[in-house]
């Protein structure tokens, strides 16, 4: 469908490499033997343990509960034992480890008992709130927020256009391609369950122009579905980072989503393909979230393709199964080459966020030791956000993290653009990133400070008032004793005068 667009500053025309990936349908990968599931898999608290080692689950039997308000349970992705509640390596840039609860898999893949919902109008938005964050879903584009979060609009909001973001417009990755391609009637499911959660009628599904199947595909099942005249398939124009949320929700309203603002502040909400399908296996089948198509693609594999993949497989695995030629302990990249990160370990399991995993970029490599900076102003050029990326990287490697934060540095999107046209070959986005983290870090150890400093002082405060109220209650005390002797003392005065006969009682007398 054609719809008058708007656009975004800078971005850039890629090379999509996305056609090595997307020949053969969506592939099931088979069971692993174990498998690793880290708690943290989402934006927000991690999960807490509900099982203990020798433990026996079913597939999709909750093992950990949410904790917190910013949460999500989490599932076991089939039948098996628990064997081990302990630190893991997890796929994180920095290698860090986590608790992670592992699962010996028995093969036999059994269910627990599933509740589908036949009619889920019958249920409140809070009811099917409650359903989808129970089924452990978060957005499956790569950031991992919890959706039902998504799904609540304050009182103060309300949504006028409901965005399906079928843009993916990082090469390399091709799995919301093919799951348009493949599942667009429960993409549908999923968003007339929003719409009705949401309260909203419009809805847009925005693909990049360079997928024409996965338009087609959607265009197809929606003309199936006549009482959906609201929902339409917009196609717009492939360019890098579109697939953004804010970037798209200004090409697709022409407008723009302030500054530290949220979507829901301008009348939008946008989810993930993956994830309204997720929503509507959620609620039409009571299937929790508990695997995820994987983009298994780059120069070194064979049999690259999108794979159905559990949550917790090791990502050896998978590229073994893909036939990758790659060494132990070679890196790979999780994610699309603009925003993903390095890894190298081997038994890294696949988590709710991995989308994609690249062996071998074809586009070569960046140089290990950058250049000068000769302030070309490419950068700021191609910056989706209109920020100064030459200025914030100054100040970011200067550490004057005040600075950055006023040239604006928490609306970086991190697309890696100022990076990949800097002549330099300076890795602007991991300056950017690594500011970020201080800043944030600054503010945490801020935060800590000001909740002593303000403890400090109201126990100060609180003795300060206990002297007042003791010397007060001091001071009282004295006063009755005072008046206390000062009472006996006119009484015995009184019973001495009225006992001795004065000159005036003896004249009387007289
Ligand atoms: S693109 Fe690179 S060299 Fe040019 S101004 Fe930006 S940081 Fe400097
Ligand atoms: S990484 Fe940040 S500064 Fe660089 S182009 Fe993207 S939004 Fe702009």
């Amino acid at each position: 469908m054609t719809q008058k667009l708007g656009s975004f500053p800078g971005g850039l025309k890629l090379n999509g490499q996305k056609k090595r990936s997307t020949q053969v349908a969506i592939r099931k990968m088979p069971l692993s033997n174990k498998l690793i599931l880290p708690l943290q898999q989402h934006i927000g608290e991690a999960s807490t343990p509900i099982v203990a080692v020798g433990d026996k689950v079913l597939k999709g039997q909750k093992i950990a509960n949410a904790e917190g308000h910013v949460s999500v349970p989490l599932h076991a992705p089939t039948s098996g034992t628990i064997i081990a509640i302990d630190e893991q390596p997890i796929p994180h840039p920095s290698g860090l480890s986590a608790l992670c609860i592992s699962i010996e898999t028995d093969g036999n893949d059994e269910w627990i008992e599933r509740h589908p919902i036949s009619d889920y109008t019958k249920l409140s938005a809070h009811e099917i709130r409650q359903l989808i964050r129970e089924a452990g879903i978060v957005g499956l584009g790569g950031a991992g927020f919890p959706s039902f979060i998504k799904l609540n609009p304050s009182v103060h909001h309300t949504v006028e256009t409901l965005i399906i973001n079928g843009v993916e417009c990082e090469p390399y990755i091709t799995c919301d391609d093919m799951i348009m391609r493949e599942r667009a009637d429960g993409i549908l499911d999923g968003i007339e369950i929003m719409c009705f959660a949401l309260h909203v009628k419009d809805c847009v599904i925005a693909i990049e122009d360079n997928k024409p199947e996965a338009i087609s595909a959607m265009e197809l099942a929606l003309s199936a579905r006549p009482h959906l005249k609201d929902t339409k398939v917009v196609s717009i124009p492939t360019r890098y980072p579109t697939g953004s949320e804010k970037q798209l929700i200004q090409v697709i309203t022409g407008k723009q989503v302030p500054s530290r603002g949220l979507p829901i502040d301008i009348g939008v909400v946008s989810h993930n393909v993956g994830t309204t399908y997720a929503v509507a296996r959620a609620i039409k089948h009571g299937e929790p979230l508990i695997s995820r198509i994987v983009t298994v693609t780059g120069r070194e594999v064979k049999n690259a393709g999108n794979f159905e993949t559990l949550f917790g497989t090791p990502m050896h695995e998978l590229l073994s199964f893909c036939g990758t030629e790659r060494q132990a302990g070679e890196p790979f990249i999780l994610g699309g080459p603009m925003m993903g990160y390095n890894l190298s370990g081997d038994h890294l399991p696949v988590t709710k966020t991995a989308n994609c995993i690249i062996v071998g970029v074809d586009d070569g490599a960046k140089s290990s030791t950058p250049l000068p900076c000769i302030r070309c102003g490419e950068c700021a050029v191609a910056c989706p956000v209109s920020l100064l990326p030459q200025q914030l990287y100054w100040y970011s490697r200067a550490k004057d993290l005040d600075k950055a934060s006023e040239y604006n540095l928490f609306d970086c999107i991190e697309c890696g653009c100022c990076s990949y046209v800097c002549p330099s070959e300076i890795p602007l986005v991991h300056y950017f990133r690594f500011a970020k983290t201080e800043i944030m870090t600054q503010q945490q150890e801020n935060a800590k400070a000001d909740v002593a400093r303000i403890r400090h002082e109201n126990r100060l405060e609180r003795l300060e008032q206990e002297q007042q109220e003791k010397e007060l209650r001091q001071q009282q005390r004295k006063a009755a004793l005072a008046a206390t002797q000062a009472a006996k003392a006119k009484q015995a005065a009184e019973s001495e005068s009225s006992a001795e006969p004065t000159t005036t009682d003896s004249q009387e007398t007289q």
